[in-house]
């Protein structure tokens, strides 16, 4: 218990040392650097980030946020997920918030007609969507843009099980606090890290870090994936508790693909 709230207070001040760069890595381009400082715990938690910035109102007068608990969803002819993923040299970032893979611009995801360009994955430590209020240990976030915009984000449950040897080019990479960027030579295949079912949850939600943007489309795959206890805990060594709480669904449709 000590040591996770020390290596959160470590996180929180990685935060407050990104926040003069450029550009945030965490997706948000037009996040400028003077972006509030926000974090998991304390009076920078998520009960407050509506109140850390104009910016952020949606934190909190949103009626689309994310994460949501997921239950009694109706079943619904969804279009399928048509994944073309290909594999991408590792450029990973801890950014005080969660570790997150750069991709190339080359892998994308073609739904109902529409192509969305994969941006980046990252993960939640515990998961930050619950399936009948129950969380998973981890959550992976596969972010996609399509050419107008508009976002779509592919989640993915990881539950402890046996050793998942697909994730080894990023596993053996991990950033740290000390070492906040990686890069090598290796490639990761982002389609070798999805389950082989990819039924899903649809619902229309936001962002699930400030500024909370809405109007992102969630596609929650139904079948879990499994990292092995020590794989879990290599990530947890980095950051974890980067979930934030379930949001009201305030009457939003769930469906899921038949
Ligand atoms: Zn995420």
């Amino acid at each position: 218990m000590k040591r996770t709230s020390l290596l959160l207070l470590a996180g929180v001040a990685a935060v407050v040392g990104c926040s003069s760069k450029e550009t945030h890595p965490y997706l948000h381009k037009s996040e400028k650097p003077k972006a509030a400082e926000w974090g998991y715990t304390g009076d920078i938690g998520p009960s407050h980030w509506g109140d850390l910035s104009p910016k952020y109102a949606l934190a909190k007068d949103g009626k689309q946020q994310s994460p949501i608990d997921i239950r009694g969803a109706a079943s619904a002819d969804l279009p399928s997920l048509a994944f073309d993923y290909k594999p991408s040299r590792i450029n990973l970032v801890y950014n005080g918030h969660t570790v997150e893979e750069m991709e190339d611009g080359k892998s994308s995801v073609t739904v109902g007609g529409k192509r969305y360009t994969l941006e980046q994955f990252h993960f939640h430590s515990p998961s930050e969507h619950t399936i009948n209020g129950r969380h998973a240990d981890m959550e992976m976030h596969l972010v996609h843009k399509a050419a107008d915009d508009t976002l779509a984000v592919v989640a993915v449950m990881i539950n402890e099980g046996a050793e998942n040897a697909a994730f080894a080019p990023v596993w053996d990479n991990l950033p740290s606090k000390d070492m906040a960027k990686r890069e090598a030579s290796a490639t990761i295949d982002a389609s070798a890290l999805l389950p082989s079912d990819h039924g899903y949850y649809r619902y229309m939600g936001s962002l699930t870090t400030p500024p909370c943007t809405e109007g992102v489309h969630w596609m929650v795959l139904r079948t879990p994936i499994a990292l092995s206890r020590s794989q879990i805990d290599a990530f947890r060594a980095v950051i974890h508790g980067n979930n934030r709480p379930v949001q009201p669904l305030n009457g939003r449709a769930v469906d899921t693909s038949r």
